[in-house]
């Protein structure tokens, strides 16, 4: 079998998966926790087989040969005859990384460049990519950017009203994130419908969230910029506020680049307005009356509908309305509230297909609206299994 195996490093944790890039078929996968402590812990399965034990892990090489020990004893041995390739998940591919790319040692040293558009991701992607390269040398090992999907965003939307000179400078832009996923459910949303010319909004919703609109299967807007703190309100993330708010607490409040930093990637969001970083959590707490979580939802839902019909806007025109991941796929309830106030797009929900956990790709309109709403699991592992196969077999 020619599976890829697929690594998402971050930094402090491992999450693998060895899959089939035909069918999406994995046929192992696990999550290695607290990397770089002595306690960490890993959880593993492959078929029936499942394997969980704290482990001893002081980097991302030490994870990398517990998984391939882990492997090794659930049956599923990682052998040259057996993987064709590594896929790497990188999250920032600066200016330069515009497709999936194969690893060389030039290509390593330009992602640990990239590395200070995002300080807070890339060095634990190249740490994986370190350490994955010294334990399997013979492999082609490929790089999956999650900006890469938006290189080709229209000028007009990639571009920051600053001076122009300091931007360019400084390569700052309009990057975009979780470009494998937003490639990935549009791709199967247009192969759904039977369209490639299809005018399609994908709301990724899970702890981080963004929204983008794909025409014809080009992105064209999304809600993450230069870093992945803009657009929605997420788990503990602010999205979208006044730049003058960070001046203001930078003079009022005695915040400093590191405290303003907290606040808005660790302190914000639902979690700042309502006090639950998890949305089930939250929906709890404002069906329990609290008027804190009940404002946090109402924000978080304000935001979604503004950006859709901001997006409606920029494409002219509006075929799909897409819901993936965590909380995208999980909660009829964000759904409904958000599309309930995008009837005059002409988007009309069916209760009881929204209500229903079929956890499939499927259509949740009631089919006499003129916008197809559907709900369609995220699979980033597999689409970098394909990109990472088609790379290393060229
Ligand atoms: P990540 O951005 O970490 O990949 P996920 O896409 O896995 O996140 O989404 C995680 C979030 O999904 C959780 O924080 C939780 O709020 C939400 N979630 C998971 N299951 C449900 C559910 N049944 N109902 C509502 N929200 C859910």
């Amino acid at each position: 079998m020619s599976n890829v195996l697929v690594l998402n490093a971050g930094s402090s944790s491992l999450k693998y998966q060895l899959v089939d890039p035909e069918t999406g078929e994995a046929s192992a996968k696990g999550l290695i926790e607290r990397v770089g402590t002595d306690k960490g812990h890993l959880k593993h399965e492959s078929g029936d087989h499942k394997d969980e034990r704290d482990v001893e892990v002081p980097d991302h090489s030490a994870a990398v040969t517990v998984m391939q020990d882990a492997m090794e004893r659930g049956g599923t041995p990682l052998t040259p005859d057996s993987v064709i390739a590594v896929g790497h998940r990188v999250v920032h591919g600066g200016r330069n990384f515009t497709e999936p790319t194969l690893i060389d040692d030039g290509v390593e040293s330009e992602i640990d460049r990239v590395a200070v558009l995002a300080p807070l991701h890339n060095p634990a992607g190249l740490a994986g990519i370190r350490s994955a390269r010294k334990v399997f040398p013979d492999l082609p090992h490929v790089a999956v950017f999650d900006t890469a999907f938006f290189s080709d965003l229209p000028a007009a939307a990639a571009t920051y009203a600053i001076d122009r000179d300091l931007a360019r400078e400084h390569a700052i832009r309009r990057y975009g994130f979780h470009g494998t996923s937003h490639e990935y459910v549009s791709q199967q949303v247009s192969s759904l419908l039977g369209r490639d010319d299809l005018k399609q909004i994908v709301l990724h919703l899970g702890n981080g969230a963004s929204i983008s609109a794909v025409d014809s299967g080009r992105a064209v807007e999304t809600s993450m910029g230069l870093t992945p703190l803009e657009g929605l309100v997420m788990g503990t993330r602010s999205g979208d506020l006044d730049p003058g708010i960070l001046l203001h607490l930078s003079r009022v409040a005695d915040l400093d680049t590191q405290g303003l930093d907290d606040l808005l990637n660790k302190k914000s969001g639902i979690y700042g307005l309502g006090g639950h970083r998890d949305f089930r959590d939250l929906k709890q707490a404002k069906d329990d009356g609290d008027e804190a979580a009940t404002l946090a939802f109402d924000v978080y839902v304000h935001r979604l509908v503004k950006y859709v019909g901001a997006y409606a806007a920029v494409l002219g025109g509006l075929d799909a309305i897409t819901f993936t991941a965590g909380v995208g796929e999980n909660s009829p309830t964000i759904r409904a509230a958000a599309l309930e106030q995008l009837g005059f797009l002409g988007v009309r929900l069916d209760e009881q297909k929204n209500s229903s956990r079929d956890g499939g790709a499927r259509r949740i309109d009631d089919g006499a609206g003129r916008v197809a709403v559907l709900v369609v699991p995220t699979n980033e592992e597999w689409a970098i299994a394909r990109h990472a196969a088609e790379v290393a077999v060229r």
